[in-house]
């Protein structure tokens, strides 16, 4: 026979003290702002911060029992790993990513959802299926066909990006044809590979980053290119940003963004397109200074309650492949 519930009566919880939890930051240097702020907040959570140089972190494999040593020592008892891997060091800091999670320790940001977020074209092939809308993008290595795959993306003036480019670096604006076809035969003789995308000129060089914590906006600003004829609005070339209410189409434009590339935290980069939101990046370790000024939120706190949720199994929403 069933044991109906509700002849049980209801245990009072007992008031166990919560257990002090040990969250990772990798990070390479912990005098960064965004480090810093998330060890304070871990301490204002009650609990421990510790801080890796990702570089600094050792794996070691053996049969079924990956391990980790930290300058010399095992690191042992880790409750929830937020990951802040810089692009320059995208190759060593993913596989320090797989081995926490390899140990079974929960990593807020995976490495294939990192490694995803770093192209900016495998991010764009994710996101085009998820039915969010980008500005026209092609990528491609066909010298001899330039002036075709100038017209898919409709027309001159174009933006050419690096697509391993960051901060505003390796993206360009090309105005005349041969123009285009100089600046990818350079990027293709050096082995880069590039995509050229539609301009969106009525975004007149503002852009808007959507912090995405979880299933939720947490803090978003518009940024506005700093130099009369600079296209480019990014924090690091000198854009300001002001901190804004982001419409509901914004809203949820960024974070299905961040779910769909299977990220728990991340910056989401959109262009304010006549017809809405229209995606450019998303950034897997989004620096928040500039946010946390803007916006006066407590940024770093949001992503730690998310990254100790995390650890307990809530919120987790990562998606595979
Ligand atoms: P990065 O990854 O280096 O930050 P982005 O792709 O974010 O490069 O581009 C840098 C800036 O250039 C953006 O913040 C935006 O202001 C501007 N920008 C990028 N792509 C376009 C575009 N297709 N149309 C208009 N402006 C763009
Ligand atoms: N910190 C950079 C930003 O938020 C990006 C770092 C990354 O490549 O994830 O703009």
């Amino acid at each position: 026979p069933e044991t109906p519930e509700s002849a049980v009566a209801p245990e009072p919880r007992p008031a166990r003290r919560r257990a002090k939890k040990t969250v990772v930051i990798l990070s390479r240097k912990r005098a960064l702002y965004s480090t810093r702020r998330l060890v304070e907040a871990i301490k204002q959570h009650g609990h421990r911060p510790l801080v890796l140089d990702t570089l600094r972190c050792s794996m070691i494999l053996a049969k079924s029992q990956p391990r980790m040593m930290y300058r010399g020592v095992e690191i042992r008892g880790v409750d929830v790993v937020i990951p802040r891997i810089g692009a320059s060091i995208t190759a060593y800091g993913l596989a320090v990513v797989t081995h926490f999670d390899m140990m079974g320790i929960p990593v807020v940001n995976g490495a294939q959802s990192i490694a995803r977020s770093r192209d900016k074209l495998r991010c764009l092939q994710h996101l085009t299926r998820a039915g969010l809308d980008m500005p026209r993008t092609v990528m491609a290595h066909d010298r001899s066909n330039v002036r075709k795959l100038v017209e898919e993306v409709g027309g001159l003036p174009l933006i050419i990006k690096l697509i391993r480019g960051t901060q505003g670096v390796g993206v360009m604006i090309a105005h005349t044809l041969p123009e285009v076809q100089t600046i990818v035969d350079t990027f293709w003789d050096l082995g880069q590979e590039i995509v050229l995308q539609e301009f969106v000129a009525e975004s007149k060089g503002r852009d808007v980053r959507a912090l995405v914590v979880g299933e939720r906006v947490v803090g978003a600003m518009r940024r506005q290119a700093q130099k009369e004829g600079e296209f480019r609005s990014n924090i690091h070339r000198g854009g300001e940003g002001q901190p804004i209410r982001l419409p509901p189409s914004y809203v949820e434009a960024a974070v299905t963004a961040a779910r769909t590339i299977g990220l728990g935290i991340a910056g989401v980069d959109m262009l304010e397109g006549n017809a809405g939101p229209r995606l450019m990046e998303i950034n897997s370790s989004p620096g928040f200074e500039g946010l946390e000024k803007a916006t006066g939120q407590d940024i770093a706190g949001f992503m730690v309650e998310y990254a100790l949720a995390f650890s307990e199994g809530k919120q987790v929403s990562t998606v595979s492949g």
